[in-house]
């Protein structure tokens, strides 16, 4: 099912997601509702607390970060493994509508997680798929992309996300209406 995306600034976003304890129904809808979601607005990954889910859960298109087609890739509990070398990146969240920075990633990236069916994997990449891997887990661990961002840009991001979000209440609109809108 489709869900509504959480705008920064958010507590749930800004807080570390607890682990998921037990994989049972409700986590495979969670990662179902993940997968929609991100599939709808076409985004690179999706993590369970910008669906205002407070747990260790993401998605990643794997097939669309390495140009393969499409093939999501659920990592639950994830821990990282692995980091090597140092690139900037221009990046953008679906929690900061119409915001991109140039930030800091490292060049390499791996974790360990558990899949829907309950094992312990490794996946380790570079390219936009280890730069996704890295923004992913920063959202399951309460970090969004200002905080990567310069210090003095910082409030001018939370400025206009605080105006965005009052815009959308006084029109009555909901975040999938807003991505559809023409940036002004
Ligand atoms: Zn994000």
């Amino acid at each position: 099912m489709i869900q509504d995306i959480l705008i920064w600034p958010n507590k749930v976003l800004d807080n570390p997601a607890t682990p998921v304890v037990e994989i049972d129904d409700e986590i495979q809808a969670l990662a179902d509702d993940l997968i929609d979601t991100c599939e709808l607005i076409g985004g690179v990954g999706l993590a369970a607390p910008q669906i205002g889910v407070p747990l260790q859960v993401f998605v990643i298109d794997i097939g669309r970060a390495t140009g393969t087609g499409e093939k999501y890739e659920t990592f639950i509990n994830p821990v990282q493994v692995q980091a090597r070398g140092a690139v900037k990146m221009s990046e953008g969240c679906l929690s900061l509508p119409g915001i991109r920075a140039k930030v800091d990633r490292y060049e390499e990236f791996g974790i360990e997680y558990t899949t829907l069916e309950g094992t312990r994997e490794n996946i380790s990449s570079d390219g936009v798929l280890g730069q996704a891997l890295q923004h992913e887990m920063d959202h399951v661990n309460g970090k969004v992309l200002v905080e990567k961002m310069s210090r003095i840009k910082r409030p001018g991001v939370r400025q206009k996300m605080k105006i965005l979000k009052r815009r959308m209440k006084a029109a009555g609109l909901t975040y999938h209406d807003v991505i559809r809108m023409p940036e002004e």
